[in-house]
């Protein structure tokens, strides 16, 4: 009856968890209501009343900007996008560092090597997963000139003392709040506290448009380089007053006249959708306390956590078992959304041979970099012993979690538990 799964016991959760999904009926009527129109985009790449959108575009900018409490909000195709112009604006030139953490999405850093800057990883806090501001300023040099600090699993990173060190240094702070729209610091959104931030409006993100993402700032300048970056920069730029040139390459990173539509819907979901993950991570978090050897998620004083994923740790020497004999154990008995460890962007291929632009190790390997920075394993231990024994999350975003589930996955974690002595058994 007890037998663990793994064993050949019963499973104890024998249904798939449901996908979440925030759309409904005001999504359909929304895009039904663009494609009907026959305006599916009203962006024109040349300095004129269309360059910056059509209508629905310029209200959603207009609904998220008043949401998160900002004087811009720049919506573009992806985050991907949205990254690569706020690096863009912030006037990173070749050659310049960018610090930025190894636990994020690679977009974060390609962002920095599409205007050919040099990243430079800082390790992570050990609680809270975010780039640590000691780190930061560890590997502040001459040639440091921004940090992207990113809003880890749902809560922001540590941005009071990531500015304090901007300030010191002379650094632009751009953050990345992709999986942290709607959480709260110090009575503020995270994504608005840096100089220019942004969110994720992909598809497994908290709300979404499919693709897209929105670029975030109260500076005026920062914004007007951004929306020329969006819209073909090197061309539209003529005739507007704008006179610094510096990364005035453009793009289209512009967003559709359906997704802004759905956009609008999505973001009236957001506190919804916020408070649902609360409570999921909530009752979990009362169903899991007092298992020995597992550290729940801690939410950093004066935050609050909106849980794209929920971020655990195991006191391997406590368990006496490694965190792959357990992870296989709970798949087996059948929870789901496991994810064992994250990630650790300076292990890619590209940082450990130097191959990005070509072949010949550019622009590592060229005249613009003075210094190449040491990718080598063992040079973020923190990161580095998370992702290889010691981190697991479960993604509360991606599945509903109903109370039903929650349960299943909370009996789930008792049972291995209860037999975990069993487990030193499995290779
Ligand atoms: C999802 C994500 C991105 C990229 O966003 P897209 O809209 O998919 O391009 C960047 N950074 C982080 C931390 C993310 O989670």
């Amino acid at each position: 009856m007890n037998q663990l799964a793994c064993f050949g016991g019963q499973r104890l959760i024998e249904f798939a968890f449901e996908k979440y999904n925030s759309f409904g009926r005001a999504e359909i009527s929304a895009a039904k209501k663009v494609v009907a129109s026959g305006i599916l985009s009203q962006f024109v790449g040349e300095w004129s009343s269309s360059f910056y959108g059509g209508h629905y575009v310029q209200s959603f900018e207009r609904a998220w900007a008043e949401y998160f409490g900002v004087k811009h909000a720049i919506s573009v195709n992806s985050w991907t996008s949205g990254l690569i112009a706020c690096v863009g604006a912030v006037n990173i030139q070749p050659g310049d560092e960018v610090i930025l953490p190894p636990w994020t999405m690679s977009a974060t850093v390609a962002a920095i090597l599409h205007w050919n800057a040099i990243p430079v990883f800082a390790d992570i806090e050990p609680d809270y997963f975010c780039i640590d501001p000691i780190c930061i300023e560890n590997k502040v040099t001459e040639r440091t000139r921004a940090i992207i600090a990113v809003d880890i699993f749902g809560q922001s990173c540590n941005i009071e003392a990531i500015n304090i060190i901007a300030r010191k240094y002379n650094l632009k702070v751009i953050t990345d709040s992709a999986q942290s729209p709607g959480a709260i610091v110090d009575e503020k959104f995270t994504g608005t506290l840096g100089d220019i931030g942004g969110f994720s409006l992909n598809y497994h993100k908290h709300i979404h448009t499919g693709e897209g993402g929105v670029i975030v700032t109260n500076d005026d300048e920062l914004a007007k380089k951004c929306r020329f970056i969006r819209n073909h920069a090197e061309s539209s730029i003529v005739g507007s007053d704008e006179a610094c040139l510096s990364n005035m390459l453009g793009h289209n990173f512009r967003l559709g006249e359906i997704e802004a539509a759905i956009g609008l819907e999505q973001l009236k979901k957001l506190r919804r959708q916020v408070s649902s993950r609360q409570l999921v991570a909530k009752r979990l978090t009362k169903g899991l306390q007092g298992l020995k050897g597992l550290k729940l998620p801690k939410v950093r004083p004066k935050s609050t956590n909106v849980y794209y994923v929920y971020g655990c740790q195991l006191d391997l020497e406590e368990l006496g078992v490694t965190r792959s004999q357990l992870i296989h154990a709970l798949k087996c008995e059948g929870v789901q959304g496991l994810e064992e460890g994250y990630t650790n962007l300076h292990q890619l291929p590209m940082f450990q041979k130097l191959i990005c632009y070509g072949s010949s190790g550019f622009p590592w390997r060229s005249d613009i970099c003075q210094f190449i920075p040491d990718y080598s394993y063992g040079t973020l231990p923190v990161a580095e012993k998370l992702h290889d024994e010691t981190y697991f999350g479960l993604e509360l975003c991606n599945y509903k979690f109903s109370l039903n589930e929650i349960n299943a996955t909370i009996g789930a974690f008792k049972k291995v538990w209860q037999n975990i002595d069993e487990l030193k058994r499995l290779s």
